[in-house]
Parts: C-alpha cells; sequence; structure tokens
C-alpha cells in the first residue's frame, strides 16, 4: 500500500476503508489496463505516424481570420484526420458546432429529396430525431422530403438481416450505423460488427453511402468503422478526438465526394472548403487529436474502474465489470434517489473546475423528468471530461464517462463512492 497515496486521500476527505477498497478493484484490472495501454500506444503512432507523413510543422498553428483563403494549418489538419481515419478526405472545423451538427451537416449535404435516410440498427442518437423529422422540427430532413427509415434489433441485441434485406430500397441512399449506444441500453457496437453490417448492405445495394455516428468510439480499438467500409465517419472534438483540448468543432472523415458534399453545404455553394478561417483554435486542435488516444484510453480506464468498484457492491453496471468496451460510456443504476443525487455530488467534488458546487436536479427541456449533471470541465459541456447525468425515475440510472487523466477519474469515481458511504447507501465489504 502506497502510504503516500494514502495520506492525500484522507487528506482530500476520501477516507482509508474507501481508498483501500479502490486500490483493492484497481489491482485485479492491471491486465486489462495492459491492454488498452496497448492500443493507446497502437492509436498514438497511428496518429503520430499522420502528422509526420503530412509535416506538420509551427506555421500550422498560425491563425487566420475573415474568408479563411487559403488556411494552411486548417488545409493540412483535414490531411492528418483523413490519415488518421483512412479516408480520402476530411472536413474538421470550429464552423462544424457540435456532434449533432456534424452529423446533420454529413446528412443534409448527402440526401436530396425524393431519397430515403435508413437506420439498420434501431434508434438514432436523441438529438437525430429532430434532424430527421422523428419527432417534428423546423428545418428538418422530412421538411426536404426526405424520408426515413427504421429497422430495430433483434431481442438479442443483433441486427435482423431479413428485415434489412427487405427494408433497402430503390430510394435508400444514406445508411446511418451509430457506434456507441449513446443513452440507449443495447451493447456498443464493435468496428468488427459494423463492419459485418455494412457489408451485408453493400451487397445489397452497392452504391448506397454508409455514415457512422462515430462519437465516444474513436480511438477505443486499433481500427475506426473507415476501415470496414464506412463512407463517412462523423463526431465531435470536445469528446474523444479533441482530447480535451478542442474548446468546439467536429468533424467529418470519409469518400471525396461526401466530403466535398458537406464543405459546400457547411459554407456556401460555390465556396466550399475554401472558407473557414480557424479563429486560433488550430493548435489545441492538432494538440488534442495527439493527447486524444491517451486521453480516450484515460476515460476507458475510469469506466471500467467504475463498475468494477459499484458491481460487487450489489449496483448493475452497463457494460458490467468484465464486458468488452467499444466506447467510453458507462451506465450504473444506483437504485435510490439518494444514491443518484451522491454520486454526482461526489463527480462534481472531484472536478478541477466547479467543485465546489452542489448539482441539483432541474426539469431540463425536452425530458419527461428532472434530470440532474455533474460537470466540472475546461470545456463546458465536455463529455471527454469526467461527467455524469442522470433522469431522476427509478431505476435511478447515471451515466458518466471521460476524465482527461486516470488519476483524476479515479479520483471522482472514489469521491461518488465516499459520498454514497457517508449517507449510509452503501457497505464497504471487509477486504
Ligand atoms: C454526443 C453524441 C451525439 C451528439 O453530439 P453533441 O455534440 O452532443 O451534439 C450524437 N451521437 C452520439 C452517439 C453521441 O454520443
Amino acid at each position: 500500500m502506497n502510504e503516500d497515496l494514502k495520506r492525500i486521500y484522507e487528506e482530500s476527505g476520501i477516507e482509508p476503508r474507501v481508498f483501500e477498497y479502490g486500490m483493492k478493484v484497481r489491482a485485479s484490472l492491471e491486465e486489462r489496463f495492459r491492454r488498452i495501454d496497448e492500443n493507446a500506444e497502437y492509436c498514438q503512432i497511428k496518429v503520430l505516424n499522420a502528422m509526420r507523413k503530412n509535416k506538420v510543422s509551427q506555421e500550422c498553428f498560425n491563425t487566420s481570420t475573415g474568408y479563411g483563403y487559403d488556411d494552411f494549418g486548417r488545409d493540412t489538419l483535414e490531411k492528418v484526420y483523413a490519415d488518421v481515419f483512412h479516408t480520402e478526405d476530411a472536413l474538421v472545423r470550429p464552423q462544424i458546432t457540435c456532434g449533432t451538427h456534424a452529423l446533420a451537416l454529413a446528412l443534409f449535404s448527402n440526401l436530396r429529396p425524393g431519397d430515403e435516410l435508413y437506420s439498420p440498427a434501431g434508434k438514432p442518437y436523441d438529438t437525430l430525431e429532430e434532424v430527421i423529422g422523428i419527432r417534428p422540427s423546423k428545418g428538418s430532413l422530412a421538411e426536404y422530403g426526405i424520408t426515413y427509415a427504421q429497422t430495430d434489433l433483434l431481442g438479442d441485441g443483433t441486427f435482423d438481416y431479413d428485415a434489412i434485406a427487405g427494408s433497402i430500397n430503390e430510394r435508400t441512399k444514406v445508411v446511418t450505423i451509430q457506434r456507441s449506444k449513446g443513452y440507449q441500453t443495447r451493447p456498443s457496437f464493435s468496428v468488427k460488427q459494423i463492419g459485418e453490417l455494412i457489408a451485408f448492405v453493400k451487397n445489397i445495394k452497392s452504391d448506397v453511402i454508409v455514415m457512422v455516428d462515430n462519437c465516444y468510439g474513436e480511438f477505443t480499438e486499433p481500427i475506426e468503422p473507415s476501415d470496414v467500409g464506412a463512407d463517412m465517419v462523423v463526431g465531435s472534438l470536445i469528446k474523444n478526438p479533441g482530447g480535451g483540448l478542442a474548446a468546439i468543432g467536429g468533424y467529418i472523415a470519409g469518400k471525396t465526394e461526401c466530403i466535398e458534399n458537406a464543405a459546400y453545404r457547411l459554407t456556401s455553394p460555390g465556396l466550399g472548403r475554401e472558407v473557414g478561417a480557424s479563429l486560433g483554435q488550430m493548435r489545441s486542435f492538432y494538440q488534442g487529436l495527439f493527447m486524444s488516444p491517451t486521453v480516450t484510453a484515460s476515460a476507458l480506464k475510469g469506466a471500467i474502474f467504475a463498475a468494477n468498484l459499484y458491481e460487487p457492491l450489489g449496483f448493475p453496471a452497463v457494460p458490467n465489470a468484465t464486458e468488452s468496451r467499444h466506447d467510453i460510456i458507462q451506465a450504473l443504476t444506483l437504485k435510490s434517489e439518494e444514491g443518484l443525487l451522491a454520486f454526482c455530488s461526489g463527480i462534481q467534488a472531484g472536478s478541477p473546475v466547479d467543485s465546489f458546487v452542489t448539482p441539483l436536479p432541474w426539469d431540463m427541456p425536452g425530458y419527461d423528468d428532472q434530470v440532474i449533471m455533474a460537470a466540472g470541465a475546461f470545456v463546458s459541456g465536455s463529455s471527454i471530461e469526467l461527467s455524469a447525468d442522470g433522469p431522476l425515475k427509478p431505476p435511478y440510472n447515471v451515466y458518466f464517462q471521460g476524465g482527461l487523466t486516470f488519476p483524476s477519474a479515479a479520483f471522482g469515481i472514489l469521491m461518488s463512492l465516499q459520498k454514497m458511504v457517508e449517507q449510509g447507501l452503501v457497505q464497504i465489504p471487509d477486504l
């Protein structure tokens, strides 16, 4: 037992039995953490090689304003992204405001009136319901005469290949697949599973455009969906690939034609990718991408640590303590309102920013139940940083993710357990 570590945890408000239980759990995870480190090393070299190949230099960190013509750093970064994802091209911009915007951009730019968007793997992420028009919304794809079809997963979480074969038709133009489970209960898909689904779909209709919502999945595996046939992969820079440093932004990496379409939609027909000032964001975009493999590894370790810490105490975890991981989200069932509040107050107290505030449930627009959120992030809303949220309803699930470093993630998670212990909501077993 490291006595220095034990002392500083105790000085920080985490009592010795909570610390010791945490250390015991961590000791059991060494082999898994070693494999995560190996994957991070692989992804790190992949990113590094893309930067070396494209001769990233100090000049890339210069800024542009106004139209942003000939922004060398921006154009080089897009080549780096294309090489990381093994795609023909990429669009990576601070003007892409978030993940939903990047996904909407990829869809609107590659669909035309009369086309159909098809999801072969169930319901997409909540915010896409309004983009698509599943929930009527101003400016949705539905308003432009683009229809939507969906095939749900089978009861065991696998793809319903018969129904998929029957749903692809002459109007099917774009197929959307979401890698991470997001806030659903299905498991997240591995890149291998996504590859099998893409092969099946393309075998039925070779010219469909397959878009993968890659949010939360980047660098959790050595390969990305673009390595197994996806025509576009799409994500947010305030999640994994921004490495916690990007302050805004999104990316689309994929086929030349898809990216061109997206560029002309992002700015304007005729202008496309030629405009779009980088506004001083480039150094953080490069450095964030460089940090991303190890930051993602820290978040993965945090998620696995939490599952292994809470599951033996009687709180179910999804993914469970031993399952393989394909994204950084961890769900825990805390079984009581007090548990959910205590957990979130611990995550908040363990954060580098706003550690002194108490998160309270509120009536969030778009939700039937009150929601509680804990986040103390350097970048507002960043979910690659340690953050947690959950609706105030049984069974009191909390969804949490992130942690820029493993030590800070571990600290926040132990702080959450400490708060649960203080409330008498959990018994730490005798070691
Ligand atoms: C976060 C997320 C989005 C939306 O990204 P925002 O940046 O919140 O708009 C879409 N899909 C998935 C799977 C996500 O995790």
